[in-house]
């Protein structure tokens, strides 16, 4: 026998699971994800340039939402001027 609350449970796991996706798929069609030859440093606002993004190596992220762990990939770049490793924005 199946109880509504264990339906409503299995419905809210369904739908928890499917907003993860999206929101993967949605960071993964970003842009800023992978930015090119030159960003700006969103610390000093300096053009922070890279001659080959193809070669750089994408890094795991992994964010807590409400609806669970979200995973995606993000070039990171360095601003040489404030010394700090940034994450273009997205
Ligand atoms: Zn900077």
């Amino acid at each position: 026998m199946v109880t509504f609350a264990e339906r409503e449970e299995r419905a809210c796991e369904l739908g928890d699971a499917l907003t993860r996706r999206l929101l993967e798929e949605h960071l993964a069609a970003d842009e800023s994800a992978d930015p090119g030859e030159q960003v700006a440093c969103p610390i000093c606002g300096r053009p922070v340039l890279c001659e080959s993004p193809q070669e750089v190596e994408m890094e795991q992220r992994r964010v807590q939402t409400r609806r669970g762990p979200v995973e995606f990939e993000r070039a990171a770049r360095h601003c040489h001027h404030c010394r700090r490793v940034f994450f273009p924005r997205g």
